[in-house]
């Protein structure tokens, strides 16, 4: 294992940050798998994942296992890890420029497009391997404006040029569920069960520049660019894996969910062994635009009547807000139902807050919304 460090530019006198990651095999031994956790820096069941799998990858390494180059980055967030107020992390927003951490990534489609209009490209390899050549030089060349721009681009570096992508999040309170492209539906199920998740959230481009997003999105918009390009085959798999809820940090919940990355690992051949079953699941893909948010009409006490991994009708009463100065009770209806898969842990709720997530099975008009 070779351990890299990548400093970030000086946000303010005195103190310098630096991301670090873990690296296993060889750059251009088989595909190249990139995994991070905690881009939100309050989502931490991921960063216990990716302390138990580098472990077992460890191990692997020392058997000579190790058939591909995986790089771990299981703290992609210093940043948000050191903002701290009243005793409470706030991870999931830049305290300096106000933006959520995931979003706003380059889009590497544009930063690549005109330099790539001057190359020909003899068969699909050469054609990814110019493309990712590209992206990488392009991504190297940006100034950095600031330390999260710095941290964005640098995340960006190690993963853009990755065949397949995991970045580790998870919601307020949640089952595990997963984002990914529709493109990789197959590929996407496969993981899912690997995982042991039973619901897959299908969209290609929900907005926002999301990590994900950016590290696959820019060859669907190269292709679509160009006639030529259109041939080739998307590069890059990249999906969000959502690890429940942000208490679900335990020992054996990681330890299980980095066993199962592994075998997917082996399954996906970058590490030897032979390859395990695809296991047994029933795992739904849906459409991210049959999805809804619900959200509080009133403030007050909230009740929730149905849990994550319940299944709700439409117009089916959710959870109700309690407002004890004027008794008035104000049910909240799921609009079209379908998969609760997240929800709101803290039982008050401000007008407008979030209360719950809802899977559905068929887009619907003012369905989807920004994940992750
Ligand atoms: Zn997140």
């Amino acid at each position: 294992m070779k351990i890299n460090h990548h400093n970030l530019p000086e946000h303010a006198l005195g103190g310098q940050r630096r991301l670090t990651s873990f690296h296993f095999g060889q750059p251009g031994m088989g595909k190249k798998i990139y995994l991070q956790a905690s881009l939100h820096a309050d989502e931490l069941p991921g960063m216990l994942v990716l302390h138990y799998l580098k472990r077992l990858l460890c191990q692997a390494e020392r058997r000579g296992e190790i058939h591909s180059e995986i790089i771990l980055v299981p703290v992609a967030n210093p940043l948000g890890l050191a903002q701290v107020l009243l005793n409470g992390g706030v991870g999931r927003f830049d305290l300096v420029s106000g933006g959520n951490f995931n979003r706003d990534f380059p889009d590497l489609a544009q930063l690549v497009r005109d330099s790539l209009q001057v190359c020909t490209f003899h068969d699909a390899s050469d054609y990814r391997q110019q493309v990712r050549s590209a992206m990488t030089a392009a991504l190297s060349m940006m100034p950095s404006r600031s330390e999260v721009a710095a941290l964005r681009q640098q995340l960006l570096l190690l993963a853009c040029d990755a065949d397949l992508v995991l970045d580790l999040h998870c919601d307020d309170r949640a089952i595990l569920h997963m984002y990914a492209d529709p493109a990789y539906c197959q590929q996407a199920e496969v993981l899912a069960r690997f995982m042991d998740i039973g619901a897959v959230l299908l969209s290609q481009d929900s907005g926002g520049g999301s990590f994900d997003e950016a590290c696959g999105l820019p060859w669907h918009r190269l292709a679509a660019s160009h006639s030529d390009w259109s041939q080739f085959e998307p590069g890059c798999m990249a999906v969000t894996l959502e690890l429940r809820g942000q208490q679900d940090v335990s020992h054996a919940l990681a330890s299980n969910d980095a066993e199962r990355l592994y075998h997917y690992l082996q399954y996906y051949g970058a590490l030897a062994g032979d390859p395990p079953a695809v296991p047994e699941r029933e795992t739904l893909m849906l459409p991210f635009a049959a999805g809804e948010i619900l959200r509080a009409s009133a403030s007050g006490v909230l009740l929730l009547l149905r849990q994550p991994g319940d299944w709700v009708e439409a117009n089916e009463i959710v959870a109700e807000v309690i407002d004890p100065l004027t008794d008035t009770v104000t049910a909240v209806c799921a609009q079209a139902g379908g998969l609760i898969y997240a929800c709101r842990s803290a039982p008050f709720v401000t007008l407008g807050a979030e209360i719950a997530k809802i899977a559905g099975k068929t887009p619907f008009e003012g369905g989807g919304g920004l994940a992750a």
